[in-house]
């Protein structure tokens, strides 16, 4: 006989999920309203404000999509992209290599743009790719590189696309609510986050914005969006509009107010004190890391205060400290990803779960599992 799940209470310092708050899980096990329920469209209403003041923007078209960030991604290629387009692809970790993937399956041109894994993205490698590929439509980057912890020149970045005369494409799925982030000052197109990260809500959605010239290009692109699911002229019909509403798909209703209560929570410390949290956390953990004789790997200036990476020291085994880490204390950090696997942890302090207890738990266990 299968029994009920249980899982242990864990502390989430890993690359997400994080810890969702109790307030955020009491949310979500209130009663199951219908999705077309008027007070569920009040919600929905109120979700998309939330959603504006979190992303810094007045976007019409501000959603919480019904998948995880990885759909925000495909979502905004499969809209703003179509067959033959030229688009420049920033990459300097796993998901610029991820925006690559969704280009080429969109039937269009990538022209990549490589850094060193660590490094932020090249405003100058940008600017040339543009002079030498005048034709591209749209320039891709990552934000908040969660592989690599850094963080890139999203301002400049914007410019140059704008300057160009591209719409930009921009993932903050680690950046939203830990550190600052300017949809309409920036001049961003097409920005998607993820709900299991900075939010500290549970996994499974994806916020997104659409600026008025992604909608433009939306409306007039001549070759039909190749995901059905996906396709933003289906989806506005059910978040946009304001009384009616057009069946297009059943709407995580639960998960939809545990991201409201992540927002309100937002909402009510502010979105400056979130980052000024962030940001001091992050300092108190460099500090008692190196003090642990553990090194960092990112340049301060592009360090994220949310998502830490550590260099494993040498004759350390990543896999028994990690395990040990979780059996005995109960707590998850982030194993290095794709070409930084083994040579890096990575230690997130994002949302509910960057507080000044997490922070000493963390070291107090490190100090514990790595003899020192
Ligand atoms: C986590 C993450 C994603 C993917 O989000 P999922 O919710 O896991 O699909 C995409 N981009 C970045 C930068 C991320 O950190």
């Amino acid at each position: 006989m299968s029994q009920s799940f249980h899982p242990p209470q864990r502390t989430l310092m890993g690359p997400g999920p994080s810890d969702v708050s109790p307030r955020v899980l009491g949310a979500l096990g209130r009663p199951t309203i219908g999705h077309l329920d008027p007070l569920f469209i009040t919600l929905m209403d109120d979700i998309k404000r939330l959603l504006q003041y979190a992303f810094k923007t007045d976007n019409e078209l501000t959603i919480p999509l019904s998948a995880p960030g990885s759909a925000g991604m495909e979502a905004a290629f499969v809209n703003l992209v179509s067959p033959g387009d030229t688009v420049i692809v920033c990459q300097n970790g796993v998901f610029g290599g991820r925006m690559k993937e969704n280009v080429e399956r969109c039937g269009a041109i990538p022209v990549m743009v490589h850094d060193r894994w660590g490094d932020p993205v090249d405003p100058g490698k940008v600017e040339s790719a543009f002079k030498a590929h005048p034709e591209a439509t749209l320039l891709a980057f990552v934000h908040s590189e969660t592989s690599t912890g850094v963080r890139s020149d999203a301002a400049t970045l914007c410019g140059i696309a704008k300057n160009n005369g591209a719409l930009v494409v921009v993932d903050t799925v680690t950046t939203l609510g830990g550190i600052d982030l300017q949809v309409d000052n920036w001049g961003a197109d097409a920005v998607y986050s993820g709900t299991q990260k900075c939010l500290s809500c549970v996994p499974g959605l994806s916020p997104m914005t659409f600026s008025p010239s992604a909608v433009e290009r939306i409306q007039n692109r001549t070759s039909r969006v190749q995901s059905w699911f996906l396709d933003m002229q289906l989806v506005m019909g059910y978040w946009g509009g304001n009384s009616k509403r057009a069946y297009h798909h059943t709407a995580p209703v639960n998960a939809l107010y545990a991201l409201h209560e992540s927002l309100l929570i937002l909402e009510e410390e502010g979105l400056e004190a979130s980052f000024c949290r962030h940001r001091e956390n992050h300092l108190q953990l460099v500090t008692g890391l190196e003090a642990l004789g553990l090194e960092m790997a990112v340049d301060p200036t592009w360090r994220l205060p949310q998502l830490n990476a550590v260099c494993i020291p040498a004759g350390v085994d990543d896999a028994e400290v990690r395990r040990r880490l979780l059996q005995e204390f109960n707590l998850e950090i982030g194993a290095g990803l794709g070409e930084l696997a083994g040579k890096q942890w990575r230690i997130g302090l994002m949302g509910h779960a960057s507080n000044p207890v997490n922070v000493q738990r963390c070291l107090t266990a490190l100090r514990c599992v790595l003899g020192r």
